[in-house]
């Protein structure tokens, strides 16, 4: 029996410009991808059951068919034989259904985490082909890389040498955002601005923290702001504190303000802590 220890990290999306709708009903968007330091962690222990039991620590996580983890086994399972029974157990630190892309990053520990297990012998080409059935945020986890573009469904993914470390406040208010909602209700009349990623990713190179802050962009915001309007209200409380820039990370609900130092972002929890619970102080990875 062998066993395996992974971390399993979360997303923040910097930039998000949707580009077009496609034939197959989903948008072609450009994105910027970081990886931040708040992580799930993932105990894969093989057992001789001959099947998967997936346990976690937080009761919104589903343990059955509706977990990526458990899609991912069902999907190896019908096409390699050597995939055997294993016990799966996840400790929850990234906020569900938050934006952060907590169950794609799981599901591509899965895909990583099994190849390994049971000796798959996948390739990076094998494993990505894989990510892309279940999901557009998973691609992006397989890459060993903290920055990346993607393009497409956001799963066509570009690494990036940026070696700028960021320093966030994650505020996650109560509400549920569904993605699907939100690309429905944006306007692609509205894309915002002409902004190209190539000038945010200078900045990020340039370590220009003030500047990185003025160029953050989510097409998606406005949806998201029309299907809960509260959210305008927690962005306005996070530029009250030492902000540079304030944005929704992805299709939301989860709003991230970027500050110049550790303490900034303290601070700034603290003070968000007085009115939200869910309030994470959180670096690129
Ligand atoms: P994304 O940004 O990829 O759209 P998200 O961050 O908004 O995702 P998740 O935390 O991935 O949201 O959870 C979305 C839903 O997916 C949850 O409500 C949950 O029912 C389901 N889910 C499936 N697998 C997982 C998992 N391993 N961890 C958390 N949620 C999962």
């Amino acid at each position: 029996m062998s066993r395996l220890v992974l971390k399993s990290p979360a997303k923040i999306n910097l930039f998000l410009k949707v580009l077009n709708k496609r034939n197959d009903g989903f948008h072609n968007i450009e994105t910027l991808f970081q990886r931040v330091d708040l992580c799930d962690q993932i105990t894969f222990q093989t057992n001789s059951s001959g099947n998967i039991k997936i346990s976690s620590d937080h009761r919104d996580v589903p343990c059955g068919k509706k977990n990526l983890v458990y899609q991912v086994y069902a999907l190896l399972k019908k096409e390699h034989k050597a995939v055997k029974g294993v016990d799966v157990k996840i400790d929850k630190f990234i906020p569900v259904a938050a934006g952060m892309a907590g169950g794609s990053s799981n599901a591509a520990s899965a895909l990583i985490g099994f190849n390994k297990i049971f000796d798959l012998g996948l390739s990076s080409a094998q494993l990505l082909a894989y990510a892309r059935m279940l999901g557009s945020d998973i691609a992006f986890f397989l890459y060993d890389t903290n920055w990346a573009v993607g393009t497409g469904k956001g799963d066509q993914i570009r690494p990036l040498d940026i070696g700028v470390k960021l320093w966030q406040v994650v505020v996650v208010p109560c509400v549920k955002v569904y993605s699907a909602e939100v690309y429905k209700a944006h306007n692609l009349q509205l894309t915002k601005r002409n902004d190209d990623v190539n000038i945010l990713i200078y900045n990020l190179k340039k370590k220009d923290i003030n500047a990185v802050g003025s160029l953050l962009q989510n097409d998606l915001e406005d949806a998201i702001i029309r299907i809960c309007p509260k959210l305008l209200r927690l962005k306005e409380a996070l530029k009250l504190f030492d902000t540079q820039g304030v944005m929704i990370s992805g299709s939301g609900p989860s709003v991230f303000g970027l500050t110049r130092s550790q303490c900034e972002a303290q601070k700034t929890a603290t003070e968000m802590l007085k009115r939200y619970t869910r309030v994470y102080v959180v670096r690129t990875r």
